[in-house]
This record gives structure tokens, sequence and C-alpha cells, in this order.
């Protein structure tokens, strides 16, 4: 059920939403009343009444990874995660402008969960057994794969990560990335963020940089013409929220939001905005209650 809250005092909002009622009876227009903003009950005690009535959130993204989190001229992070951020952050009544974003590189994820320090994380973050042992998953939201990508016109003729065997290539730590690269490769220059590989590339000293195709494109596109995608993903990396291990009333809110916004066009729409500029917009995938 949804009420009205105009003031973050449920008492108020249910004075206006029955003096509405008794303006609505008596065939009169309601006063010039303040605009009211629908935010949903929760039941006390839960994280999301919690978030709800303290009106702000913490969120981890990333802020070099254009298309999903790439921080803006403003400071503020934009793209496909942070939009989808933004969405569960409205189904608490909480403002973009109240959400506290903080940078989460690919290792620090799980450790910034656990201690709290962030409420959330959306972040290129694949859904795995290892992670789900420490915290919990919402989604998958997205689904991306794996993939390579080489200097312009792919010099070293590169077909596949089986090519790679003698190279170098360049990934992050504590990614999925690093750990399938491994199986094709020992010569892996492991860095925090996928962007700090580009200087590698350029240079000659990797041959190649991987992780997720979506930030592979991202980031051919920020550099345009000096790189290129494979474009064969040779993995599955479904995307989901990351939250606290035993908040199982969170994680099944956050599950609702996005398979709401699955539904209602929110989710298509904050693809369109971000990572469609440059991508096709995909099907939504199946939310895994898991
Ligand atoms: N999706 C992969 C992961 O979560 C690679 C991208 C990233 O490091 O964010 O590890």
């Amino acid at each position: 059920m949804r009420l009205k809250k105009g003031l973050m005092i449920s008492a108020i909002a249910l004075a206006s939403v029955l003096t509405f009622s008794a303006c609505a009876d008596s065939g009169a227009a309601p006063s010039s009343e303040a605009p009211v903003e629908e935010v949903p009950e929760f039941e006390a005690g839960t994280t999301m009444a919690d978030l709800s009535d303290a009106g702000k959130i913490t969120i981890g993204t990333k802020f070099d990874q254009p298309l999903f989190g790439l921080k803006g001229p403003d400071g503020t992070p934009v793209g496909f995660d942070v939009e989808i951020g933004k969405l569960v952050a409205s189904k608490l009544g909480i403002k973009p402008e109240n959400i506290e974003w903080v940078e989460t590189v690919s290792a620090n994820r799980e450790p910034f969960i656990q201690n709290g320090q962030v409420d959330l994380v959306v972040a290129t973050y694949t859904i795995n057994d290892k992670r789900k042992e420490v915290i919990s998953f919402a989604g998958p939201y997205y689904s991306a794969g794996q993939d390579l990508l080489v200097l312009a016109g792919n010099p070293e003729d590169i077909k596949g990560p089986e090519d790679l065997a003698d190279k170098a290539v360049c990934t992050v730590t504590g990614s999925t990335s690093e750990k399938n690269i491994a199986e094709y490769t020992a010569n892996v220059i492991a860095t925090d963020t996928y962007s700090n590989c580009l200087g590698p590339l350029r240079s000659g000293e990797v041959a190649a940089v991987t992780t997720d195709n979506v930030i592979l494109a991202g980031l051919a596109d920020q550099n345009a013409g000096e790189f290129e995608v494979l474009d064969k993903p040779f993995t599955e990396e479904p995307y989901g929220i990351g939250l606290a291990l035993d908040d199982t009333e969170f994680r099944n809110f956050v599950n609702d939001v996005l398979e709401e916004s699955f539904e209602d066009g929110a989710w298509a729409a904050a693809w369109e905005s971000t990572a469609g500029k440059v991508l096709s917009t995909p099907k939504p995938p199946t939310i895994d209650r898991y």
C-alpha cells in the first residue's frame, strides 16, 4: 500500500489525505496545499524504513566507467548503474540529490558492503557464488560478457582469449575478469580500475585489456578511433545490486523495484539515456530470487 506523505511525519500525511477526502466528499476543491510526495510505507525496523526516514542513502558505484558509472563535471557520477541506483532510491522516497555516491573499485565492493560503508553497490557487479558467501545480490538487471579490447585495427590479430597465451593482458584486481583470464595467460597485469589499463595498451606493454564487453565499449567510445572491442564475449556476467548478506527484506524490496522497472519502462528509459547512446537496448533479464 502507498500513502501520500508530504513531511516526514506520517500523521501529517494522514491528515492531509483525510483533508483531501473530506473536500472531495463535499464536492469542494482541496485548498492550496504544498504538493505531496508519494513514498511507500515500510515496516518499522526494516532497512527500507530506516533509509526512507533518513531521507538519504549511500551507494557505491564506479567513477571511471563511461556508460555505466563515470564521474561527471559536477562531481556526481552518470551512467546506467547510476540510473539504477536512483531508481531504487526513488522508491524509498529519496531524491537523487540526497544520494551519497561513493567510488567502489572492483576489489573493495564486498568489504564496503560488509563494513556498512555503503547501503548498496551498483557497479557492473557480477553475481556469483563466491561473492554470495559474504554479501547478497538483487537482480540481475543486466547481463554482460567478458571480452577483449585491442588497439584499433587489431595489429596483433587477436581473435579471442586463446590467442593470449604468450601475451600480456591488463585487467583489474578483484574482478571476475582477472580470475577468468588467468585460464588463458599467466602474463596478467592487474590494476585498480580499467581506465588505468589504457596507457599500457597504447604503449604496447600489453596486447589487450580484458573485462566486460560493455565496459570496454564505453572506453572505446570515450577514446574514439584508438581502440576496438573484439565483440566475442566468452563468459556470462549477470549484474546484480550488492547489499548486506542477511538483509532478505531489503533484497526482496530491491528485486521488486527492478522487476517493476522492467515492466513500466523505467529500466528501458534508464538504459536509453545512458548506455543506450552507444549500445542497443537489450531485453531485461529475469530476476533470480535465490
Ligand atoms: N563484472 C565483473 C566483476 O564484477 C567485471 C567488471 C568489474 O570489475 O566491475 O568483477
